[in-house]
């Protein structure tokens, strides 16, 4: 089947454009940590009729009709969601990482509370209290930082900061952090404050449960995580959460039944998410959600995700026998940031960024610890393994890597050093083919 044909007829233009970034991801090496290649049957779902229906509410309990077979996919999604992270309850409403976070803010705090978030430049997402962020602009977000020293974070010190402002809401979880989160330990030192945690995993979920990173699910009265990402499902999140609100006494006594019975955690995330803050949710994702989780419980995720974090070593190690600095000197999980600043290029990760694209390199440009330039000219680089894992690498693809990125680095961004890689990493692509045997577009 060519899924691609009435495209190509009809809007040649478009079709030009899905085929050029199909051949810009068979022929790169793609290190964004964030990004993945998910599987054809995902991409099938994405594709279907249920994007053209509207099924607001929960199953059961819909606003419009015709929702018989919407409500199984859903239905169908939650119970392979709860299997998969053993959690209570779940939402797998969410649009994105983004406004699943939102929903949570909206579900626990009022405007204006205190929450506790990881900083930005050391390693937080956006959503964790940035003051360009809602986050950071509608809620009052004490930063909690890494050690200047090591560049980890220091439970310790979280503690004592937590004990100091008393926020309600203490966020764990990363975008840019190379090392495990003790989620116990957050969640320890949220009660001892009488404030949840919320467990942000869209970065490592799936290696949550390819058991390559303890879960935070057993802790976390919340924990929140896009799919798309090292889940390789669709781009989409979901909330899970405890069924009962430990703190309803302390934050939310007003909230009750009219029979007088205190909302549950769970009552309190769903109406967040519906009606609070979205209307209908995307079929069609939740469908390719179902059938991603179907695929992170099989047994050969398990390898998949453990292969992600040898991968992230392995590079990890070639890149410093190179002489390449690295946050933390090394990665326990799927991330690795370079710090350019021993390189005399602070400030210059995105050249070094743009250089890597001419070489077939993908990476993103990023903050380091204590960043001496800004956000928009940083000092470091970001990459990860979930996407070249997908594709089948393995640790000796990533001395090959490794090499490109260092010769790349070192020539401080020359174009003629550039090309000379670009061939060497199309030597490499060609060998591990994306979607061998789909016609999407061919
Ligand atoms: C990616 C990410 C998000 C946001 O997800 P989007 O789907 O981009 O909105 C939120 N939190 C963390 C930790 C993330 O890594």
């Amino acid at each position: 089947m060519n899924l691609m044909n009435d495209l190509a007829n009809s809007d040649p233009e478009v079709a030009d454009m899905l085929l050029r970034e199909l051949k810009r991801q068979e022929e790169g090496i793609e290190l964004i940590p964030s990004e993945n290649y998910t599987y054809r049957s995902v991409l099938q779902a994405m594709g279907s009729v249920l994007t053209n229906k509207y099924s607001e509410g929960y199953p059961k309990k819909r606003y419009y009709g015709g929702n018989e077979i919407v409500d199984e996919v859903e239905i169908l999604a939650i119970e392979r969601a709860k299997k998969l992270f053993g959690c209570e309850h779940v939402n797998v409403q969410p649009y994105s990482g983004s406004p699943a976070n939102q929903a949570v803010f909206f579900a626990l705090l009022s405007l204006k509370d205190k929450f506790l978030g990881f900083s930005l430049t050391s390693g937080g997402h956006l959503t964790h209290g940035s003051h360009v962020n809602f986050s950071g602009k509608n809620y009052v977000c004490i930063s909690y930082d890494v050690d200047k020293e090591t560049e980890m974070l220091d439970m310790a010190v979280i503690h004592e900061l937590a004990k100091k402002e008393k926020p309600k809401m203490v966020i764990s979880g990363l975008t840019a952090y190379p090392r495990k989160i003790d989620f116990k330990a957050f969640q320890e030192i949220a009660e001892e404050v009488d404030a949840y945690q919320l467990a942000d995993i869209s970065h490592i979920s799936g290696l949550v449960v390819g058991g390559a990173h303890s879960s935070p699910v057993p802790y976390a009265d919340v924990v929140t995580t896009t799919t798309h990402k090292s889940l390789r499902g669709p781009r989409g999140a979901i909330i899970m959460s405890k069924m009962e609100d430990r703190l309803h006494e302390i934050h939310h006594p007003e909230k009750k039944t009219k029979a007088g019975e205190p909302f549950s955690l769970a009552r309190l995330i769903d109406s967040a998410v519906f009606p609070g803050l979205q209307g209908g949710p995307h079929d069609h994702s939740t469908a390719a959600r179902a059938v991603a989780f179907a695929e992170a419980l099989k047994p050969e995720f398990k390898d998949y995700a453990k292969q992600i974090v040898k991968n992230a070593k392995a590079l990890a190690e070639e890149l410093m026998a190179l002489d390449t600095k690295l946050v933390t000197n090394g990665t326990d999980n799927h991330l690795i940031l370079i710090d350019l600043r021993p390189e005399d290029l602070i400030g210059k990760g995105g050249p070094i960024q743009n250089a890597l694209d001419e070489a077939g390199i993908t990476v993103n440009k990023n903050t380091v610890p204590y960043e001496p330039s800004s956000p928009f000219h940083p000092s470091g680089l970001r990459l990860g393994t979930p996407a070249i894992t997908s594709r089948g690498m393995k640790e000796s693809e990533m001395k090959v890597i490794a090499e490109g990125i260092s010769k790349v680095i070192k020539s401080k961004g020359d174009a003629e050093v550039s090309e000379k890689v670009r061939e060497n990493i199309l030597e490499l692509t060609k060998q591990f083919p994306l979607y061998p045997g789909l016609s999407i577009l061919k």
